[in-house]
């Protein structure tokens, strides 16, 4: 899936994730479309950090994580920033934490192991909204 090119030069993204290859994995997705501009995380504390340094376009997050889950970085970074784009990666079976992350403000809930396709018309969907 090719994104809109304007958008995609320009675009940054924070991928966060407990487990290297799995952040590698999502690298390798937005690198062969042509994303370069990539920071990581490795828990939700350190997300945040990273979102208020880097104040990335879209964040990518994984749920189970030490020292801080997804949900509740989530929670912490939009109420730092009521327009953050947040997409939510999850393992199958772990759709229980669809509703609260959606509640919580998040823009998608992909669920691992990961399509390219999904990843990347999620990233489209919510660059192409400019919400409050
Ligand atoms: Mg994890």
């Amino acid at each position: 899936m090719e994104l809109d090119r304007r958008i995609m030069d320009s675009l940054k993204i924070l991928i966060v994730d407990d487990l290297s290859f799995m952040r590698d994995a999502i690298r390798n997705i937005l690198e062969s479309s042509g994303i370069s501009n990539i920071d990581e995380a490795e828990n939700g504390r350190e997300a945040f950090s990273a979102y208020k340094r880097e104040k990335p376009d879209i964040v990518l997050m994984d749920i189970t994580m030490p020292v801080l889950d997804g949900l509740e970085s989530l929670r912490i970074i939009r109420r730092y920033d009521e327009t953050a784009k947040v997409i939510m990666c999850s393992a199958i079976g772990q759709q229980k934490y669809l509703i609260r992350a959606i509640q919580l403000g998040a823009r998608d809930f992909i669920l691992k192991p990961f399509q390219p396709e999904r990843i990347l018309s999620a990233i489209n969907k919510a660059v192409g909204i400019n919400d409050k």
